[in-house]
Parts: structure tokens; C-alpha cells; sequence
């Protein structure tokens, strides 16, 4: 195995190039990729174009055509987002757009074959171009391409966006598509381009709840920024259980960047590409595909971030100090290019930002659109679990990495079996002795969907089975809340082959009732994140399923405003057993509260 990422850069990398006044410059490369060797790094892949064929996968032919008609002669009228403006027509815009995509099509297939775990492609990562459109500095759109690579072999992809903008190109190209979960964390686009990425954009149909939105206010700063990636990446990664992650680390959201006010540090990046990492390792063994992305403090900020990024996948510490010849050799062309001075360390100081720090009504409403984000999109199995300690992502970097596959296949048949055996209350004994089948709660993977409910009994939570020889093929698990005789539905659900035959409503009937819980009462929130992570119904069935499951015992609760606009179709419900104070509401994290 190599000492680190396979590193993606060739002479037809400068090629992508809109002038030498456009942010994005092929001046980013010298520095760049003299850093990246300075840290042991060397290009092991060279970007060559991708045959129109693969460019097809998601771009329009006609859109092509067009781009190809620039690249021959770059002095027609605008079109298709090409001319004056972002997105410039230069000579060669065809084959330099499509070799971006090229290397980042062939560092996944390296990925794929198993010739690396990791490879970083900091000249990739432009990921606003659309289906027909070019946006944003962006032609081809090489990471979503290499997501629907790995999509070909029939693998599920988590994309991870920290650029400062939002990832709507990846989002859009793969909307619909259940296999790909994207996750961008950026500056509200309310207060800048593209103007999209809010929380309500959750995916569609049966691929709702696989698109993530954390849009973060103006001057947010580091430990708030790594604080949203921490609260939802390894969670979104736990429940949607992918098979290879891509991610994309553009460095403009850093406090030196001229284009955005998101006010990071590049210790802060580096310790996101190390977070990424360990998710990569524990969930997804070990397939790492991190490209480059915006950034526009080419001397500053880009090479110290793509060097941490690299050396974050070589699960190396970063030198305390840059090299003295690197910065002898780049800091006249820095201050020329009013990018100066150069840093001395390829960290920053954690107060760098401090001179521009974020108000605290903008603290607030971030910390209320991560709770949002986690209330609507982590299952809440999960999420109770991290807040009652039955789970915690560990993030060491284990020393092999074996996952067994996500069950994919088609479930098998009912055959001539019994139907399976109404188990009230379910003990940790009776647990222990049983395996947990493939998707009978809100996680790719049955492992941990059986160590977390156990951790989750031995915790006091009070659960019913069904079980079917040896398996447990269906749950209902309620745990108790910081209110006094609330318990929250953490889980409900059954094995695909046993769906539709009434088990669900049997379990749920049998757990509101039950001894275990002494005429508690019982709180129900159904979200997007609700479903079958491998098989997901389309959203309105979803809901139509929920709602029929719970409304025989419970009635339904006004939604708080929050959850409601993010989520229309969520649904909150409650049996209340006599006495229970009426102004009992959910908190925004999911958790009960008083009025
Ligand atoms: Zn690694």
C-alpha cells in the first residue's frame, strides 16, 4: 500500500484555466503541488480527458456539443452558462474541463479495483456544473461523476462537501437517487452564490432524507464549523451505511479567502479531512475519494489545505512549520499577487479569525440549523443513542477494516415459515441470544443496529420483538426522556420479508400497553430519516405507512414551525395517558420540553 493518497495532478491540470484575472487560477498549482511534495506527496495519476461517453453518465449530449463548439472557438454568443462572466469560454475549455473530470473518474476506478484506499484530486472538485449548464467555475462536474462511477458497480456513495459554497451541482445530479447520500456544510445562501443549500432540500421521492443541508451564517468560525461536521457526518455515515466516501475540500470558506465570510482556519479544514478520514475507515472501509474544490487565497490558504488534506488520508501529522524554501520560493509572486504575507506554519492560530467574530444571534441560529438538521435527518435511534451514551463514534482509525456488505440483495422469501413470534417485553437475555436481520431499523447496518439496541436495553429502554427462528425481524423500542412519564418511540420496524402482516402494529400495541412501562406515556416523531436505508418508499408512502401505524393508539401533535417548514411531511404523534400536563411539546433536538 502507499505511503498515502494516490495524488492526482498532470501538465493538463493547468490546462483548466479561465485568464489571469479569474479567481480560480492554474496559479494555485505551483504552490500547490510544491507543498504537497515538500510533505512527501508525489502525483501518482495524471488527469487525461474523459471520453464523452463517461461525461454522458450525468451531462446532456447537447451540452457537450456546446462546450466542444467553445473550446474550438471561444468568441461565440453566451450560452448554456458559458461566456462573460463566472464561467468564461477559453481555447481547449473541452478537454481541460474534461480531464478534471477524467482524473476524478479514474482515481475512484483506482479506488474501486482496490489499488489504493485513499487518492486526493486537489484540481477536482467543481461541483456546481450542472446536467446542461456550466456554473459557478464549473464545466463538467468531475465529483458527481465519480460518484456515479461507483454507482455503476452498484456501490453507495456519501459525499461530503465543506467548500464554502453550496454542492448543488452533486445534489442535483444525484437528487434522486436513494444510493448516494450528499452532505454540504456551507455559507447560507441567503448571503451568498448559488443562493441554494437551505434545509428543507431533503432529496426526492424515495431518495428523500438522502440529501443533507447545513447552511451556516456569515463569520461562523472554526470550532462552531467543526462542531456541525462532528454533530452530523458520522451519524448520516452510520445510518446510511456507504460502501466509498468522496469529498470535496475547497478552502474558501478560511478567514484570509476573498470570495466568503465563513471565517476558518486551516487547522480547522485539516482537522475536518481527519474527521472524514476516521468516517471513511470506520464506515465505509476505508474507499476515500477527497478532491480540491474553491479557494482563492492561492498562496495563503490553497496549499496549506490541500497539504492537509493529503497528509490527513496519509493519516500523518502535519508539520509544525512550511518548508523556508517554499516560502522563499513563493512569497514575491504572493505579494504581487496581494496574497501576502506567507504563514509560517501550516496551521493557523485559533484566534486568527478573532478580529471578525460571529454575533450571538448568528451563534444561536446555528447551533438551532445543526439541531434542525439532526432532528430531520438522523434517524432517531441514532441520535438518542449519542445523546444516552449507548453509542459514540470512537474515531480511531482501526487497524483492518472489515464491514460486511450491506444486505442489497432482494430479502429472502417468506417460504412456509411460521409467522414469526410476538416477544413483550423483549429482555437483554432474549436479545443476546438472537441475531438482528438486515433493515429492520433506520441503519444500513445490521451489526450495529444489534449493538445499539442492546446497549439501548441494558440502558433501561423497553422494547418488543418479533422474532422468527433465531432473528429478531422486528423492533419497537421506547426510551425515556428528561421528562417525568414521557418516553420517546426510538425505533419501529420490521424485516422487509415480513412487512405488510401486521407485525408493526402488534409490536407497537403491545409495547404502549405493556407492563414494562407503567402507563407512561408515549411521544412519536417521524421524519425523512425514518426509512429503509437500502429499499427506501417513496416519502408520501412513508408518511401514509407512519401515519397508519401510530394513529390507532396515538393523536397527532402540532409539528414545531422549525421541523414542519424543513420537513412538511414529518409527523409528530403521542399516546397520553391520563394526567400528562397538556403543555408538553418537542424540543427542536427531538427531546420533550415544557412549553
Ligand atoms: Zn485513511
Amino acid at each position: 500500500m502507499a505511503e498515502g493518497p494516490l495524488l492526482v495532478f498532470g501538465p493538463r491540470s493547468l490546462t483548466y484555466d479561465f485568464g489571469p484575472r479569474h479567481p480560480l487560477s492554474p496559479r494555485r498549482f505551483g504552490p500547490g503541488i510544491g507543498l504537497l511534495r515538500a510533505v512527501g506527496a508525489e502525483p501518482g495519476l495524471a488527469p487525461e480527458p474523459a471520453a464523452d461517453n463517461e461525461l454522458e453518465w450525468l451531462h446532456v449530449a447537447d451540452y457537450i456539443a456546446t462546450v466542444r463548439r467553445f473550446s474550438a472557438d471561444p468568441y461565440g454568443p453566451p450560452e448554456a452558462g458559458i461566456g462573460p462572466g463566472d464561467d468564461p469560454a477559453f481555447a481547449g475549455m473541452h478537454e481541460a474541463a474534461a480531464a478534471v473530470a477524467g482524473g476524478s473518474i479514474r482515481a475512484i476506478e483506482a479506488i474501486l479495483r482496490g489499488d489504493v484506499d485513499h487518492a486526493h484530486h486537489p484540481g477536482g472538485g467543481l461541483h456546481h456544473a450542472m446536467r446542461a449548464r456550466a456554473s459557478g467555475f464549473c464545466i463538467y462536474n468531475d465529483a458527481a461523476l465519480a460518484i456515479a462511477r461507483a454507482r455503476r458497480d452498484g456501490l453507495r456513495v456519501l459525499y461530503v462537501d465543506l467548500d464554502v459554497h453550496h454542492g448543488d451541482g452533486v445534489q442535483a445530479l444525484h437528487y434522486a437517487d436513494p444510493g448516494v447520500m450528499t452532505v454540504s456544510f456551507h455559507e447560507s445562501g441567503r448571503s451568498l452564490l448559488p443562493g441554494t443549500g437551505f434545509v428543507g432540500e431533503l432529496g426526492e421521492g424515495v431518495a428523500a432524507g438522502t440529501s443533507v443541508n447545513v447552511p451556516l451564517e456569515p463569520l461562523t468560525g472554526p470550532e462552531p464549523w467543526l462542531g456541525a461536521l462532528r454533530a452530523l457526518i458520522p451519524p448520516l455515515a452510520a445510518a446510511f451505511g456507504p460502501d466509498v466516501v468522496v469529498s470535496q475540500h475547497g478552502s474558501d470558506g478560511h478567514a484570509w479567502d476573498p470570495l466568503a465570510h465563513l471565517s476558518l482556519t486551516t487547522t480547522a479544514m485539516g482537522e475536518a479531512a481527519r474527521l472524514v478520514d476516521r468516517v471513511a475507515h470506520r464506515y465505509a472501509s476505508g474507499r476515500w475519494l477527497a478532491t480540491g474544490g474553491g479557494g482563492y487565497a492561492v498562496y495563503r490558504v490553497v496549499p496549506r489545505v490541500w497539504a492537509l488534506t493529503w497528509l490527513a488520508g496519509a493519516h500523518r501529522e502535519a508539520p509544525r512549520m512550511l518548508p523556508p524554501s517554499w516560502r522563499a520560493r513563493w512569497e514575491g509572486a504572493a505579494a504581487r499577487w496581494d496574497d501576502a504575507p506567507l504563514p509560517e506554519g501550516f496551521e493557523d492560530a485559533p484566534n486568527l479569525p478573532a478580529d471578525r467574530s460571529i454575533g450571538q444571534t448568528a451563534a444561536e441560529k446555528n447551533r438551532r440549523t445543526v439541531e434542525l438538521v439532526r432532528t430531520v435527518t438522523v434517524p432517531a435511534l441514532l441520535s438518542v443513542a449519542e445523546e444516552r451514551g449507548w453509542w459514540r463514534f470512537d474515531g480511531a482509525v482501526p487497524e483492518s477494516t472489515t464491514r460486511t456488505a450491506p444486505a442489497a440483495e432482494a430479502p429472502p422469501a417468506r417460504r412456509d415459515k411460521p409467522m414469526p413470534t410476538l416477544v413483550a417485553p423483549l429482555t437483554p437475555a432474549a436479545l443476546d441470544s438472537l441475531a438482528v436481520a438486515p433493515r429492520v431499523v433506520s441503519l444500513a447496518d445490521p451489526a450495529l443496529a444489534a449493538e445499539l439496541l442492546r446497549a439501548a436495553l441494558r440502558d433501561g429502554a423497553v422494547a418488543t420483538g418479533a422474532v422468527s427462528g433465531e432473528r429478531l425481524v422486528g423492533v419497537a423500542l421506547a426510551a425515556s426522556t428528561p421528562l417525568d412519564g414521557v418516553d420517546r418511540l426510538v425505533a419501529l420496524g420490521v424485516a422487509p420479508e415480513w412487512r405488510r402482516g401486521g407485525l408493526a402494529t402488534a409490536m407497537l400495541e403491545a409495547l404502549v400497553e405493556g407492563q414494562g412501562r407503567g402507563g407512561r406515556a408515549l411521544v412519536a416523531l417521524h421524519t425523512v430519516a425514518e426509512r429503509d436505508p437500502l429499499d427506501p418508499l417513496p416519502r408520501p408512502v412513508r408518511r401514509e405507512v407512519a401515519e397508519r401505524l401510530l394513529l390507532r393508539a396515538f393523536q397527532v401533535r402540532p409539528l414545531p414551525p422549525d421541523v414542519a417548514a424543513a420537513d412538511p411531511q414529518a409527523l409528530l404523534a403521542a399516546h397520553l395517558p391520563v394526567g400528562l400536563p397538556a403543555d408538553v411539546a418537542i424540543a427542536a433536538d427531538g427531546w420533550l420540553s415544557r412549553r
